[in-house]
């Protein structure tokens, strides 16, 4: 089981009531985080699921929208007295901005590791979870992330058989998986991405400032992926094998 929490939805700049984009993901007692705009420190603490346990970041892109929020958010792991290591990933040029930033969060109780992923590269993520990357299109070095977790309980090829499931499905009943893409992109476009990749649900995120009423943007991509819905700041969804 899974539990994703986005932080936050808006992109550009957090403003009054409104967080950038970026999900926390729980996973046991490990969590992992995917990006880290100005500020992701505050409603992490409104969450309750403390920063310990943060055993690794996957940045998605060096857009400050994206990377501001990393020294408050290593200054709290450590005043959690984290001492174990914190892995970051992100594409290439990862290094040389987050080298930058640990400038004003330099004397920290636990190493960090920093890993700049290629398109297609696949990589483990704490408590099991299984990571892979692909190249998006944003007009700078950007990465889409794939998370896997298999399923750790033993599954019964004996029982599948009395259930007349055909052999062929077996494989996949005993895989549960959730995707993360991320750009600019309409939301036609993610609804299209989403019916195209099969997957279960959509939920957009990274909303423009601007934007008041998210649920057009709900709405017009339902027209394409029923299973849609817009995230709100502190949504958390709980990814579930589904029940076979
Ligand atoms: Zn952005
Ligand atoms: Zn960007």
């Amino acid at each position: 089981m899974i539990d994703v929490c986005l932080l936050g939805t808006y992109g550009m700049m957090p403003m009054p009531g409104r967080w950038l984009s970026c999900a926390l993901v729980r996973c046991g007692a490990s969590l992992t985080l995917f990006d880290c705009g100005e500020g992701t420190q505050v409603p992490w603490k409104s969450l309750g699921w403390g920063f310990r346990q943060l055993g690794a970041i996957c940045l998605t892109h060096m857009h400050a929208d994206h990377i501001a929020g990393l020294p408050g958010v290593l200054f709290m792991v450590a005043h959690a007295e984290r001492t174990e290591p914190l892995d970051i990933y992100g594409p290439p040029g990862t290094a040389y901005v987050v080298e930058g930033l640990r400038r004003i969060a330099a004397d920290l109780p636990f190493p960090i590791h920093i890993h700049e992923l290629k398109s297609g590269e696949q990589f483990e993520l704490p408590a099991g979870l299984h990571g892979s990357c692909v190249a998006a299109s944003h007009g700078v070095p950007c990465l889409a992330y794939r998370v896997e977790l298999e399923r750790k309980p033993l599954f019964q090829p004996e029982q599948a058989q009395a259930l007349g499931l055909p052999v062929q499905l077996w494989s996949r009943l005993q895989h549960g998986e959730m995707a993360r893409a991320h750009a600019h992109m309409l939301a036609e476009e993610a609804a299209a991405l989403a019916q195209a990749a099969g997957a279960h649900a959509l939920i957009l995120t990274h909303f423009s400032p601007k934007i008041s009423d998210v649920s057009i943007a709900e709405r017009t991509a339902r027209r394409i992926f029923t299973n849609t819905r817009s995230g709100r700041d502190g949504m958390v969804v709980t990814l579930e094998y589904s029940k076979v």
